[in-house]
């Protein structure tokens, strides 16, 4: 049986004093019955953590470098992110992969760096609505799944994998229970042929959810909980999807 789990990526939102305020919210409706996680900003992740204490309410960041250390300005990397207190990382965000150009080889390689940290990468895939289209969602996210699972190898069942139809992203369009199932089955299917440990895997959807439609997504058999973005910034719609897991 696997546990839900629904995270807010923040995205490039917040300061020190709406977190603060939004964690509270969220805190004072613990405990919940799924696992929940926050994505935050890099410069709040210790804050946070702080913000935090005592709380089951798990801590990640939304990307980090492939790289080990070294003279990488600007980046930030896994060990850094394990040392700061973060369980979870998102690598391959569609926002990452569309305007900073991320491959699937180079989302692969942050995946296996986060892995090797000891944390849980969240690993991104998704059709843009071009692809969907033109009849290629399944290939797509075959192929920035492969990419994950050739890399990681024996380790792939570390990985939480989060389906966002980049179509969804923002937009208030939220792909149907169905139309995600059918990709959700197609992503189970291809982790099953490649580890035993598949049936328990999170994967997770995102695109557009919100307390309105988040049971409905959730209820289906191969959906595990959601990636949140627009409502993780407000404490009761982000309380409501988690209980609506
Ligand atoms: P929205 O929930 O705002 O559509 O964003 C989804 C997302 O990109 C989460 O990573």
């Amino acid at each position: 049986m696997r546990r839900k789990l629904v995270v807010g990526n923040w995205k490039m939102h917040g300061s020190l004093a709406t977190n603060a305020e939004l964690l509270a919210g969220i805190r004072a409706a613990e405990p919940f019955v799924c696992e929940a996680a926050v994505c935050v900003p890099f410069p709040y992740l210790s804050t946070c953590l702080l913000a935090l204490q005592g709380s089951h309410i798990g801590l990640g960041a939304q990307d980090c470098s492939a790289h080990e250390q070294g003279a990488y300005t600007g980046e930030v990397s896994a060990a850094m992110l394990a040392d700061v207190g973060c369980r979870y990382v998102i690598v391959g965000h569609s926002e990452r992969r569309a305007y900073h150009g991320e491959s699937d080889q180079l989302v692969a390689d942050k995946a296996k760096m986060v892995i090797g940290k000891g944390l849980v990468p969240i690993v991104c895939v998704g059709e843009t609505l071009a692809e969907r289209e033109a009849g290629q969602t399944e290939a797509v996210v075959k192929r920035q799944l492969s990419a994950v699972i050739h890399t990681l190898g024996q380790c792939i069942p570390q990985a939480v994998v989060a389906y966002e139809p980049v179509w969804a992203i923002g937009t208030g369009k939220t792909a149907t229970p169905e139309q995600a199932q059918e990709v959700h089955a197609v992503l189970r299917k291809q982790l099953a042929a490649a580890t035993e440990h598949a049936g328990a895997m999170r994967i997770l959807y995102g695109g557009s959810v919100k307390p309105d439609n988040a049971a409905a997504l959730f209820a289906q058999p191969d959906i595990d909980g959601g990636l949140i973005g627009g409502a993780s910034l407000k404490a009761a719609d982000f309380v409501a999807i988690c209980r609506a897991a």
